[in-house]
């Protein structure tokens, strides 16, 4: 088996674990390139929508699980209400970032670690605080002098609040948050 060089190798299985994780049929896929062309920042992908499509079929999935594109998607959805084929590629892209999180390929690790930032501070305070979310993110990074100037201009015009606002039903956030680490077994 020719599996030396992962960026070429075909897993003929891949398509189907995308397909049984995204619940939508990537096979049915006929490369019309209607999600590329409504995607507004495909200008900034590695590989454009409806190319990763045919990756997947083919079943390259290295180079799929280690690509940009799926970090830089933004889930506007604007591939998915395109599609004449009714395939959710929103979620395709979301399922992809799973499986790049659980294969350690992901390309661009600085997306997930303010992701992971903002639902912390979501899952502590209730609702979004940008100055937590800003000292949690440069602590994962380790990337803490980028963005000061930015950051004390938009302190001086009380952009980022010292304190968090309290929200009323604070238990009910942290109970979905609880609920959600349990189903996916975190
Ligand atoms: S719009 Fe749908 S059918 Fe057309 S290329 Fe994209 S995913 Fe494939
Ligand atoms: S969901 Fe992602 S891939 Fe689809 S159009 Fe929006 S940014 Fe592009």
């Amino acid at each position: 088996m020719a599996e030396s060089n992962p960026q070429t190798f075909l897993d003929p299985g891949f398509r189907a674990e995308v397909d049984k994780r995204s619940g939508t049929p990537v096979s049915a896929c006929f490369h019309c390139i209607k999600c590329t062309n409504g995607c507004p920042i495909s200008y900034a992908m590695d590989i454009v929508p409806n190319r990763l499509m045919r990756m997947i079929q083919l079943g390259l999935r290295h180079r799929v699980l280690s690509s940009s594109t799926i970090w830089i998607c933004a889930s506007c959805e604007t591939c998915t209400t395109r599609c004449p084929n009714d395939i959710d590629v929103a979620r395709v892209m979301d399922s992809l970032r799973q499986m790049s999180l659980k294969a350690g390929t992901v390309a661009e690790p600085q997306i997930p670690m303010f992701h992971e930032a903002f639902l912390a501070v979501v899952k502590s305070t209730g609702r979004v605080h940008e100055l937590e979310m800003l000292v949690r993110y440069k602590l994962k990074s380790g990337n803490l002098l980028s963005d000061v100037r930015l950051g004390w201009e938009m302190f001086k015009r009380g952009r980022l609040k010292l304190i968090p606002d309290n929200i009323a039903r604070l238990h009910e956030v942290r109970r979905i948050f609880e609920e959600e680490e349990r189903n996916s077994g975190a």
